[in-house]
């Protein structure tokens, strides 16, 4: 198993270490199973919906703020904070199950292997349970 971690869990194709890491686990290791887990509670996510953060935080977490307004509709629904900060964590989660499965070395390993599978998971701290979003690409 490798692990990979950081602020939001974010997969950004541009990220050269989160990429090194899922080329070395697929290519080296064989990995067939790539999970991106996120947690309630995330301070990321939080700070992100919350206010402006400067360099390098703030670019790092744009794009939950993207997300959130490509989910404004979904979210606005929601009656509570709380219930909102829980989806925008699992939409997160999802969005960066797609970036991962859309990773073109991603896409032609499934095309000719037929693997890795890529799941999106949320963990809670407070209970221990760990949710399965059941990611489709
Ligand atoms: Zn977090």
């Amino acid at each position: 198993m490798l692990v990979h971690r950081n602020v939001a869990n974010l997969v950004d194709p541009s990220d050269s270490n989160a990429m090194s890491v899922i080329h070395f686990a697929v290519t080296e290791l064989q990995v067939r199973h790539i999970v991106v887990c996120g947690h309630y509670m995330c301070g990321g996510i939080k700070a992100a919906m919350e206010r402006e953060l400067d360099a390098p935080l703030g670019s790092w977490l744009q794009q939950i703020r993207v997300l959130a307004s490509k989910h404004k509709k979904e979210l606005e629904a929601i009656d509570n904070l709380d219930g909102r900060f829980r989806r925008l964590v699992e939409l997160n989660v999802l969005a960066q199950c797609k970036t991962v499965v859309n990773l073109t070395l991603i896409q032609e390993l499934i095309r000719g292997k037929g693997f890795p599978t890529v799941h999106g998971w949320v963990f809670n701290m407070h209970t221990g349970e760990l949710v399965d979003l059941n990611f489709q690409p």
